[in-house]
């Protein structure tokens, strides 16, 4: 059976040559960057060429580059970093409902430790408006902070105009940009960014490894105390072929990333399309035009979601939906209620994400299978009227 992966939101799979770059650093090169001698040196080369990869990618100087685990690590640095190093008696941090968890869950314990939290709210469209930003500015703001593409509909949030208004109002800004980086340009100076957060996974590279952008003179409070590693900004002895592997993945990301979104997008457009055609209601989430080129989340009416990934794992196509199952139940997806969609809606929402590697007949394969999935789980439910025009949840 062909095997079709559109879950590249979720993870992606390594490049070659990126496994090629990791593979001495995992064998004959495994010294610890800490060490004086020849393999130490080896390993402490080979994190910072990667750093200067990584750097590169976002527009930033190598030295405002650390590594971290991954893109959980980074987020909640940034935010409580920044947080605990305020010089406010009481600070107040302003970020979005629609973030990953990785922020929300950050947030949410700060609310527990009496930081005041304000979560600007998106519309239908899924995008921010940065004057809802504006408005919700204190004199006791210390950081504002906001996705740069969500994960689950693929939006990307109007960064620059942000990036003006925490300038102009001396406010740190962050960025969880993990969805958008390698697949859309990433400037730090451009988005006026003073804080970022990355993750390999997600753009070829190896899992457990990611980076963090800190603009120099940012003033944060480490996360974790140890050794003077990562300029003190991060201790624990270096994942050297992980770093090695993200920097790799930088790399070719900024090599390919115009014609990879171009082609991705173009896939994405003939499979959204595809399924509009041959499936009756169905509709897009959020903007359809500000979002990632490689993702699609369509509300596929009177479907349970997590039925049609499991029917369509059966025909060897892994997709997601946008909602998190949680103990048993399924919540519906906190980024869908945010954009105005029924937890029915948000429970007939499924998530298609492309990659650099999905190709034309992975397309023509999912466009072959889904129509029947689709009917067929439709005709189980109590609610589907076929040709009535009923919407999800009549
Ligand atoms: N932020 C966003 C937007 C994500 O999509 C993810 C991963 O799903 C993360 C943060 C967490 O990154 P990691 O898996 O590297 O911890």
């Amino acid at each position: 059976m062909r095997r079709v992966y559109l879950d590249n939101n979720a993870t992606t799979p390594l490049a070659p040559e990126v496994f090629e770059a990791m593979k001495p650093y995992l064998l004959e090169d495994f010294g610890n960057a800490s060490s004086i001698h020849w393999f130490g040196q080896q390993a402490k080369n080979a994190v910072e060429k990667a750093r200067q990869q990584v750097a590169k990618l976002i527009n930033a100087r190598p030295g405002e580059v650390i590594f971290t685990s991954g893109g959980t690590e980074s987020d909640n640095a940034a935010i409580f970093g920044i947080v605990q190093a305020a010089r406010v008696e009481a600070p107040h941090v302003i970020t979005t409902g629609i973030e990953h968890h990785a922020v929300l869950h950050t947030a949410q314990a700060l609310e527990k430790k009496g930081v005041s939290v304000t979560y600007v709210t998106v519309g239908a469209s899924g995008v921010v408006d940065p004057e809802d930003v504006k408005r919700a500015i204190r004199p006791e703001t210390a950081l504002i902070s906001i996705m740069h593409a969500n994960n689950e509909i693929g939006t990307v949030q109007p960064l620059e105009e942000i990036g003006t208004i925490a300038r102009e109002r001396d406010i740190y800004f962050h960025s969880d940009a993990v969805q958008a980086v390698g697949k859309i340009p990433v400037d730090v100076e451009k988005l006026g960014l003073d804080l970022l957060s990355l993750s390999a996974h997600k753009l070829n590279g190896p899992k457990g490894v990611g980076a963090m952008y800190i603009r120099r003179g940012t003033i944060l409070k480490p996360l974790l105390y140890g050794g003077h590693h990562e300029r003190d900004r991060r201790p624990g002895t270096e994942n050297v072929p992980g770093i090695v592997g993200l920097g790799m993945a930088a790399e070719l990301a900024l090599t390919h990333l115009e014609e990879n979104a171009q082609r991705v997008a173009n896939l994405r457009d003939r499979l959204e399309c595809g399924i509009l055609e041959r499936v009756a209601q169905v509709s897009v989430n959020g903007d359809p035009q500000r979002r990632l080129p490689n993702t699609s989340n369509l509300v596929l009416d009177y479907v349970e979601g997590e039925g049609f990934v499991i029917a369509m794992d059966l025909k060897g196509i892994a997709c997601s939906t946008g909602a998190a199952c949680s103990s048993g139940s399924v919540e519906p997806s906190h980024v869908l209620s945010a954009i105005g969609r029924t937890p029915e809606q948000a429970r007939s929402s499924i998530r298609l994400s492309l990659g650099p590697y999905t190709a034309a007949e992975d397309i023509d394969a999912t466009l072959e299978a889904l129509p029947a999935v689709v009917e067929r789980l439709r005709s189980l439910s109590p609610h589907w009227t076929k040709g009535k025009g009923l919407g999800a949840g009549g």
